[in-house]
């Protein structure tokens, strides 16, 4: 019997496809997990790449 790992955000159950060093998840979910790494599903891993693209978008507009 395989265990299927899930995203570790809170209130999520769905299974992860990626690993991200937890630091950079945290600013932007709450995690239900303690440790040096967070799992993320497919969809929150979506979310993240998002706002950490708005982030440096942010910085990049900073000149405003
Ligand atoms: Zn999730």
């Amino acid at each position: 019997m395989v265990m299927e790992e899930q995203c570790d955000v809170a209130g999520c159950s769905n299974p992860k496809v990626r690993t991200i060093g937890r630091k950079s998840v945290e600013k932007i979910f709450t995690l239900n997990t303690k440790g040096t790494k967070a799992h993320l599903c497919k969809e929150h891993y979506k979310q993240y790449k998002k706002a950490t693209k708005k982030d440096r978008e942010l910085d990049r507009l900073n000149w405003v």
